[in-house]
């Protein structure tokens, strides 16, 4: 049975170290914060106290990190996992990370003897922990097809685009499309709210048109009704980060996405009191300029 490692049990990480172990793989986990890892210790996984330990016997080693800082800090800093991996074992990375940095991490994997697979995804912790996240995959297609069984174990569905940083390349564009249409709603709700109209009837009618995109649907309630409850599914600042990644990736490219921009702008103003906050408080910023 191949030995898998996982490196991250935020909100992400815990749902896909669920899902594998389901599964039933052999699995060692890593977390900045040893005590996000008890459920996922309580359903099978064995604790390790580096990444480096946990990733030194392991087949397979996948990272489900907040941003690039992180990323680097655990496959390539003092107690990085890079230093311990066995020639030949994959690097799977599922964090949302900017491609600058994909290429230095690819690159040094490879120096490593390592194979490296680009996988950001799309879906919500409950989606990771159901195992039907979709994988937005680059990487040498011999290699995805060596680590397809484990990646079904927490996908329902795996696209790839090609080379090693196109799945990040994709990634980056959509979730800035993302931002450009969770940003265009928080608009329409605050003007329907300066204008006066009548709030359900206005969020019923978003929900009914031609208009409700899946994240207009997910969060017209949400910021109509300023309920936020519940845990955040994606916070202000991880949609910031991604708008900023995909900006810069843009810039190298020769493209200016100017919605993309202003979108980021608005997430940019949330950042400073709802930063930990679910994205929808990007309202706040909105209504109150
Ligand atoms: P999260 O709950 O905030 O978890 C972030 C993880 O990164 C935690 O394990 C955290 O450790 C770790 N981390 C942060 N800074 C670190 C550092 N300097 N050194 C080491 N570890 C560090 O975020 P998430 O929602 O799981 O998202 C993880 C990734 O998936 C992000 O790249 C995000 O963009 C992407 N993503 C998220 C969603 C979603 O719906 N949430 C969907 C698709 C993609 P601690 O526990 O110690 O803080």
């Amino acid at each position: 049975m191949q030995k898998i490692a996982l490196l991250g049990l935020g909100n992400m990480g815990s749902g896909i170290a669920l899902s594998l172990l389901r599964s039933g793989s052999q699995l060692a986990v890593w977390n900045r914060s040893r005590e996000k890892g008890q459920p996922v210790l309580e359903a099978g996984a064995v604790w390790a106290v580096t990444p480096a330990e946990a990733a030194q016997n392991a087949d397979i080693v996948i990272a489900m990190l907040a941003d690039d800082t992180a990323s680097r800090e655990v496959w390539l800093g003092e107690r990085g996992a890079l230093r311990q991996m066995k020639p030949g074992a994959f690097v799977i990375e599922c964090s949302t990370l900017s491609l600058k940095y994909v290429k230095e991490l690819s690159a040094a994997a490879a120096a490593g003897g390592l194979r490296y697979i680009d996988c950001p995804v799309t879906g919500i912790p409950d989606a990771a922990a159901q195992g039907k996240l979709t994988l937005l995959v680059g990487a040498d297609a011999a290699d995805l097809e060596a680590c397809r069984t484990i990646l079904q174990t927490f996908s329902a569905t795996i696209r790839y685009f090609g080379n090693i940083g196109t799945g990040t390349m994709y990634k980056l564009i959509i979730n800035l499309m993302g931002a450009v249409q969770i940003a265009g709603l928080a608009e329409g709700i605050a003007m329907a709210e300066k204008l006066g109209l009548n709030r359900n009837e206005v969020m019923a009618a978003m929900e009914d048109s031609a208009a409700a995109s899946p994240q207009v649907v997910r969060y017209v309630r949400k910021m109509g009704e300023k309920k936020f409850a519940g845990l955040p599914a994606f916070t202000v600042q991880l949609r910031h980060k991604d708008a900023v990644y995909a900006l810069d990736l843009a810039k190298e490219a020769g493209f200016d996405p100017k919605l993309g921009a202003v979108a980021k702008e608005w997430f940019a103003k949330a950042l400073g009191q709802f930063a930990a906050r679910d994205e929808a408080y990007v309202i706040e910023a909105v209504t109150n300029g």
